[in-house]
């Protein structure tokens, strides 16, 4: 027999946005049965490494009966072995002594230092200028698209603990990549008439209020030559109520028509790692809020060990997206910044992954590129494993690249089943340098020499 449900839907609770800190840390892995010295050293890696999460991730999308392994309470909570062990151990004497804020920052400073913050050239190599004064808060590396970091989104609803901008969130103000001046950048965009895509990112630009995300989207609508406007973010992962029930959800959604109204694409680059941030209700929502507006939805995430480094993963969430009308982007190779060793996936499984997962699902789903290393001269894309003329090689090509000439060129690398990045790798089949270090561009050839072929 079917029974019929006839109560009434109780009206929809409005969730306020409620995000949890380092103070919170010792009661929530308690939640998770940790036991005491898991508990300090959770916390004396969040000394180091930002943490922050919200009542949606912690009730909707962590299964704590599977702590520590659930890939989202690995998403989002920091991991005692993420750090070398000295490190954890010194923060924890520090936190056991109970050491002053003071202490602790300038310990925590030390370490955060030797963790490669800021990848060779992003401060410097990809920092455009006008009438030769640099550009704060603006990145200008492939001439089709600048990004954008206004100072209001440098932060997110949760933290990922892979995040390769960590950076922006602790540690030297200096270091920080961020602004509040819009007219600057339209002036630089009309005198870079090349630029037809923004792309705005942080943090998470939807960190920002509608009112503040209006003052930096109204002004671009009137550039001619845009033709999309991206805005990067994981809110749709980690609060979709931003979109539902946050008082500015639904001005929101108009700016996005605005957008569309002014007849460009409002791309909206949402950042999903695993399936579980997908299969919750208010995602749904969210997502045909967005799209009816006009905007389009594409997907990209990182490939990470112990979170998503498996190909059921990734061809469950192309799967999902596609269903949903979302359209399958990057699948990119973990970042070498902050603990990059812990969540690092060889480039050679990386490509099975990718292979594997792709092999299974339908052509719309294949829009999605990848394994993909946004290094120095480019994004260098891992397209195959084979052997030429006896030589096991990686074949690689430049889906984007700082010298255009090189875009969707072939170039070979000798297999290694452990490089993890592509300073790892070495030329193949007799070649003595990769085709980029050919004509490294003349004003940064200097600073190429010395970095070691990372970055942005
Ligand atoms: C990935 C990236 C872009 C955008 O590249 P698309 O291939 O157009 O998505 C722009 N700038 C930088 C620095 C990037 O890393």
């Amino acid at each position: 027999m079917t029974r019929i449900d006839t109560t009434p839907t109780p009206p929809e609770e409005t969730e306020r946005f409620r995000a949890y800190t380092t103070a919170h840390l010792d009661e929530l892995t308690a939640r998770g049965g940790l036991d005491e010295v898991q508990r300090l050293e959770t916390r004396a890696v969040a000394t180091v490494l930002p943490f922050r999460v919200n009542d949606y991730v912690i009730e909707e999308l962590i299964d704590w009966d599977n702590v520590p392994d659930d890939p989202m309470y690995r998403l989002t909570f920091p991991q005692p072995d993420m750090l070398p062990a000295e490190d954890v151990s010194r923060m924890a004497g520090l936190l056991q002594q109970g050491a002053t804020r003071k202490e602790l920052n300038a310990a925590a400073n030390e370490i955060r230092a030797k963790l490669n913050p800021h990848p060779a050239g992003q401060m410097t190599l990809n920092k455009p200028t006008d009438d030769s004064e640099p550009l704060d808060g603006v990145q200008h590396k492939y001439a089709e698209t600048v990004l954008f970091f206004p100072k209001q989104g440098q932060t997110c609803h949760a933290y990922c603990t892979y995040c390769f901008r960590w950076a922006q969130f602790v540690g030297d103000p200096e270091l920080k990549i961020a602004t509040g001046d819009i007219d600057r950048l339209v002036h630089y965009l009309q005198d870079h008439p090349e630029v037809t895509s923004v792309l705005i990112t942080g943090g998470d630009p939807m960190i920002m209020k509608e009112g503040v995300l209006d003052r930096y989207i109204e002004p671009l609508l009137r550039l001619e030559q845009l033709e999309s406007i991206r805005i990067g973010s994981k809110a749709l992962g980690y609060w979709p109520q931003r979109f539902l029930t946050d008082d500015d959800a639904d001005d929101t959604l108009r700016l996005f028509e605005r957008v569309v109204a002014a007849g460009k694409n409002l791309a909206f680059m949402a950042h999903f790692s695993h399936p579980t941030e997908m299969a919750t209700d208010p995602l749904d929502d969210a997502v045909d809020r967005i799209q009816n507006t006009g905007a389009v939805i594409r997907t990209q995430a990182p490939l990470i060990r112990t979170i998503n480094d498996d190909p059921r993963i990734w061809e469950t969430m192309w799967r999902t997206q596609v269903r949903a009308g979302m359209v399958p982007y990057y699948m990119f190779v973990e970042r070498d910044t902050g603990p990059q060793d812990y969540f690092a996936v060889p480039l050679a499984q990386a490509y099975e992954i990718f292979t594997d997962a792709y092999r299974n699902v339908s052509g719309l789903a294949r829009t999605v590129r990848g394994p993909s290393m946004s290094a120095t001269p480019g994004k260098v894309c891992v397209d195959g494993i084979t052997e030429v003329a006896g030589e096991k090689v990686f074949v690689l090509s430049l889906i984007q690249a700082r010298d255009p000439q090189l875009v969707n060129q072939p170039f070979f690398a000798k297999y290694d089943d452990e490089a993890v990045w592509l300073f790892d790798l070495e030329p193949a089949l007799g070649a003595t340098h990769f085709p980029y270090e050919d004509t490294p561009p003349s004003d940064v050839s200097v600073l190429l020499e010395t970095d070691t072929h990372q970055d942005a």
